[in-house]
């Protein structure tokens, strides 16, 4: 499984020299499949840079969308998809069941409203909607996806991958101290044992009262889950808009030390960067 990050910024786009090196561009995740099917989690404004390098490839273009939840900064990058205005550009969508509904409402509406000039029915790529993944796993060339519901306004999903002995875990947007954390515990059995765990960290903790109920967490909060799951690796994302690269920096530092100090010493943690891509062997 090879994982490409499109965009890593929460909420709303963050351009400009203080965000140069975690990027500015919102949700959008690439993951390639071992087969060879490319999966898309999310369309926020990366995805505009994933469909620019799709048509420089030059391939028609066919994938898997997963989206989380309905939040603009989740979907607004579709009119951008280059690919979406090619007729044999095939787009299954899946995920949150809101979701498709909210993604069709980014266009026009036909009555001159809306937001966007094209309807979403003018456009010339096949999107498909499966309401397959809120409702229980789905197989994928082999590749199992589960997901599970989000501590999140309006809810969300987030999502599992197997593929053989390999898992990765992506959970956005998703408040683990929600109802005093009672939740954490059925986090940690989703996120058990994966060799990547991608969460929401949003928040620094002191920042978190003046933010309950909108539904992100703090980095010691994912740390806390990394270690309970038993994760190898830990990347950090939804960096809050006003975030500087330095500030992200010392989120990472104090990750690391506060998984150092309570044991979990092997847990890799970083941030997760636009433009960069891992690969899970
Ligand atoms: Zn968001
Ligand atoms: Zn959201």
């Amino acid at each position: 499984m090879d994982i490409r990050f499109w965009g890593t910024r929460g909420s709303i786009p963050a351009p400009g020299p203080l965000t140069f090196e975690y990027g500015g561009n919102t949700t959008c995740v690439e993951i390639m499949l071992a087969s060879g099917h490319r999966v898309v989690i999310d369309a926020g404004t990366g995805m505009r840079l994933l469909g620019d390098h799709l048509r420089s490839v030059g391939d028609p273009v066919s994938f898997h969308l997963l989206l989380t939840h309905n939040h603009w900064d989740h979907l607004i990058g579709l009119p951008f998809f280059a690919p979406i205005y090619d007729e044999d550009t095939e787009v299954v969508v899946d995920g949150w069941p809101h979701a498709f509904q909210a993604l069709t409402r980014v266009f026009d509406d036909h009555m001159g409203n809306g937001f966007f000039p094209v309807a979403f029915d003018q456009l010339k790529a096949r999107i498909d909607f499966l309401n397959h993944v809120a409702r229980g796993p789905i197989n994928l060339d082999g590749v199992t996806i589960d997901s599970i519901p989000l501590n999140h306004p309006q809810g969300g999903l987030g999502y599992r991958l197997r593929e053989g002995e390999t898992s990765f875990v992506f959970i956005t947007d998703n408040e683990l101290s929600a109802g005093g954390g009672r939740r954490l515990r059925e986090f940690a059995q989703f996120a058990k044992g994966c060799d990547l765990l991608i969460h929401d960290a949003q928040y620094l903790p002191e920042e978190l009262k003046d933010h309950r109920g909108w539904g992100h967490s703090t980095y010691e909060e994912a740390v806390t889950l990394a270690l309970q799951a038993g994760v190898r690796s830990l990347l950090l994302t939804h960096h809050d808009p006003g975030r500087s690269d330095a500030q992200v920096r010392q989120i990472v530092e104090r990750a690391r030390k506060m998984a150092a100090a309570e044991g979990g010493g092997s847990l890799q943690i970083d941030a997760a960067q636009e433009g960069s891509s891992l690969h899970l062997p």
